[in-house]
Protein backbone atom coordinates (compact mmCIF):
# COMPACT_ATOMS: atom_id res chain seq x y z
CA UNK A 1 0.00 0.00 0.00
CA UNK A 2 1.59 3.24 -0.90
CA UNK A 3 1.39 5.85 1.86
CA UNK A 4 3.49 8.91 0.65
CA UNK A 5 0.50 10.19 -0.92
CA UNK A 6 -1.27 11.06 1.57
CA UNK A 7 -0.29 14.43 2.50
CA UNK A 8 -2.82 16.35 4.72
CA UNK A 9 -0.93 18.04 7.70
CA UNK A 10 -4.64 19.24 8.57
CA UNK A 11 -6.46 15.76 8.47
CA UNK A 12 -3.28 13.74 10.24
CA UNK A 13 -3.78 16.53 12.83
CA UNK A 14 -7.46 15.74 13.34
CA UNK A 15 -7.33 12.34 13.51
CA UNK A 16 -3.88 11.60 15.63
CA UNK A 17 -5.78 9.36 17.71
CA UNK A 18 -3.87 6.38 18.28
CA UNK A 19 -3.48 3.54 15.97
CA UNK A 20 -3.74 6.18 13.18
CA UNK A 21 0.07 6.86 11.44
CA UNK A 22 -0.69 8.06 8.54
CA UNK A 23 2.20 10.10 6.91
CA UNK A 24 1.84 14.08 7.05
CA UNK A 25 3.29 16.09 5.26
CA UNK A 26 3.27 19.56 3.25
CA UNK A 27 2.03 20.09 -0.38
CA UNK A 28 -0.70 18.80 -3.15
CA UNK A 29 -1.46 15.02 -3.40
CA UNK A 30 -0.94 13.74 -7.31
CA UNK A 31 -2.60 10.34 -6.87
CA UNK A 32 -5.99 10.22 -8.66
CA UNK A 33 -8.75 11.75 -5.72
CA UNK A 34 -10.72 8.15 -6.41
CA UNK A 35 -7.62 6.27 -5.32
CA UNK A 36 -6.90 8.28 -2.24
CA UNK A 37 -10.55 8.51 -1.22
CA UNK A 38 -10.55 4.87 -1.58
CA UNK A 39 -7.25 4.03 0.17
CA UNK A 40 -8.18 5.67 3.19
CA UNK A 41 -11.41 4.47 3.57
CA UNK A 42 -9.56 1.45 3.88
CA UNK A 43 -7.16 1.97 5.93
CA UNK A 44 -9.13 3.83 8.50
CA UNK A 45 -11.79 1.11 8.17
CA UNK A 46 -8.82 -1.26 9.23
CA UNK A 47 -7.58 0.68 12.19
CA UNK A 48 -8.64 1.69 15.92
CA UNK A 49 -8.22 4.84 17.54
CA UNK A 50 -8.34 6.11 20.55
CA UNK A 51 -9.28 9.56 20.41
CA UNK A 52 -6.78 12.49 21.55
CA UNK A 53 -4.34 14.77 20.26
CA UNK A 54 -0.77 14.75 22.23
CA UNK A 55 1.74 17.26 22.26
CA UNK A 56 5.34 16.32 22.52
CA UNK A 57 6.79 18.03 25.27
CA UNK A 58 10.87 16.63 24.75
CA UNK A 59 10.66 14.64 26.36
CA UNK A 60 7.38 14.07 27.97
CA UNK A 61 3.45 13.37 25.86
CA UNK A 62 0.76 15.76 27.38
CA UNK A 63 -3.18 15.59 26.17
CA UNK A 64 -3.94 18.43 24.13
CA UNK A 65 -7.20 17.36 23.28
CA UNK A 66 -9.99 14.84 23.97
CA UNK A 67 -12.08 13.93 20.80
CA UNK A 68 -16.09 14.21 21.67
CA UNK A 69 -17.40 10.94 21.81
CA UNK A 70 -14.35 8.65 21.60
CA UNK A 71 -13.03 5.94 23.66
CA UNK A 72 -10.99 8.61 25.24
CA UNK A 73 -14.03 11.01 26.13
CA UNK A 74 -15.18 9.20 29.76
CA UNK A 75 -11.35 8.58 30.56
CA UNK A 76 -8.79 11.00 29.38
CA UNK A 77 -8.62 14.97 30.15
CA UNK A 78 -6.84 17.90 28.10
CA UNK A 79 -3.57 18.28 30.34
CA UNK A 80 -3.29 14.77 31.20
CA UNK A 81 0.49 13.44 30.92
CA UNK A 82 1.08 10.56 29.94
CA UNK A 83 3.39 8.30 31.82
CA UNK A 84 3.27 4.59 30.95
CA UNK A 85 1.17 2.81 28.41
CA UNK A 86 1.08 -1.30 28.64
CA UNK A 87 3.42 -1.28 31.03
CA UNK A 88 6.07 0.56 28.89
CA UNK A 89 7.56 4.21 30.13
CA UNK A 90 6.61 6.74 28.05
CA UNK A 91 8.34 9.45 30.03
CA UNK A 92 10.79 9.88 26.80
CA UNK A 93 8.26 8.44 24.18
CA UNK A 94 7.63 10.57 21.09
CA UNK A 95 4.28 10.80 19.75
CA UNK A 96 5.23 8.15 16.66
CA UNK A 97 6.35 5.60 19.60
CA UNK A 98 3.20 6.10 21.69
CA UNK A 99 0.68 5.28 18.37
CA UNK A 100 3.44 1.83 17.87
CA UNK A 101 2.65 0.54 21.26
CA UNK A 102 -1.40 1.35 20.33
CA UNK A 103 -0.80 -0.42 17.21
CA UNK A 104 0.86 -3.62 19.05
CA UNK A 105 -2.12 -3.81 21.51
CA UNK A 106 -3.46 -6.84 19.39
CA UNK A 107 -7.18 -6.77 21.35
CA UNK A 108 -7.43 -3.45 21.85
CA UNK A 109 -7.59 -3.07 25.21
CA UNK A 110 -4.86 -0.39 26.54
CA UNK A 111 -3.55 0.04 29.79
CA UNK A 112 -2.52 3.76 30.20
CA UNK A 113 -0.84 5.37 33.66
CA UNK A 114 -1.57 9.40 33.36
CA UNK A 115 -0.54 11.96 35.92
CA UNK A 116 -3.43 14.74 36.50
CA UNK A 117 -2.89 17.32 39.07
CA UNK A 118 -0.24 15.58 40.79
CA UNK A 119 -1.78 12.52 41.00
CA UNK A 120 -0.93 9.33 38.71
CA UNK A 121 -3.97 7.30 37.45
CA UNK A 122 -4.34 4.27 35.77
CA UNK A 123 -7.20 4.19 33.01
CA UNK A 124 -8.05 1.54 31.28
CA UNK A 125 -9.49 2.04 28.06
CA UNK A 126 -10.10 -0.11 24.93
CA UNK A 127 -9.33 1.23 21.33
CA UNK A 128 -12.62 1.27 18.49
CA UNK A 129 -12.66 1.40 15.25
CA UNK A 130 -13.48 4.94 13.64
CA UNK A 131 -16.73 6.25 13.44
CA UNK A 132 -18.06 6.07 9.95
CA UNK A 133 -18.46 10.27 10.06
CA UNK A 134 -14.68 10.43 11.06
CA UNK A 135 -13.68 8.66 8.22
CA UNK A 136 -15.86 10.56 5.54
CA UNK A 137 -14.31 14.13 7.30
CA UNK A 138 -10.95 12.66 6.84
CA UNK A 139 -11.46 11.55 3.12
CA UNK A 140 -13.14 15.26 1.91
CA UNK A 141 -10.40 17.05 4.57
CA UNK A 142 -7.57 15.42 2.50
CA UNK A 143 -9.26 15.49 -0.85
CA UNK A 144 -9.71 19.89 0.05
CA UNK A 145 -6.17 20.36 1.14
CA UNK A 146 -4.27 18.19 -1.20
CA UNK A 147 -6.35 18.20 -4.17
CA UNK A 148 -7.66 21.33 -4.56
CA UNK A 149 -8.49 20.75 -8.21
CA UNK A 150 -11.45 18.54 -7.57
CA UNK A 151 -12.62 19.56 -4.06
CA UNK A 152 -15.97 19.68 -3.52
CA UNK A 153 -16.42 16.97 -6.33
CA UNK A 154 -18.13 13.57 -5.52
CA UNK A 155 -15.49 10.76 -5.13
ZN1 LIG B 1 -4.70 12.40 -2.21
Amino acid sequence: MRLLFLKSTAWAAAFAGAALALHAGEGDCHAPARECTQQIRQMLSARRYLGIQIVELKPGLVIKSVLPDSPATAYLKAGDRLIAVNGRSLEKATVGRFKQHLAESNTGKVMLIVLRRGAFRRIEVRLEPYPKEYIEKAISAHLSQAHPATAGAQP
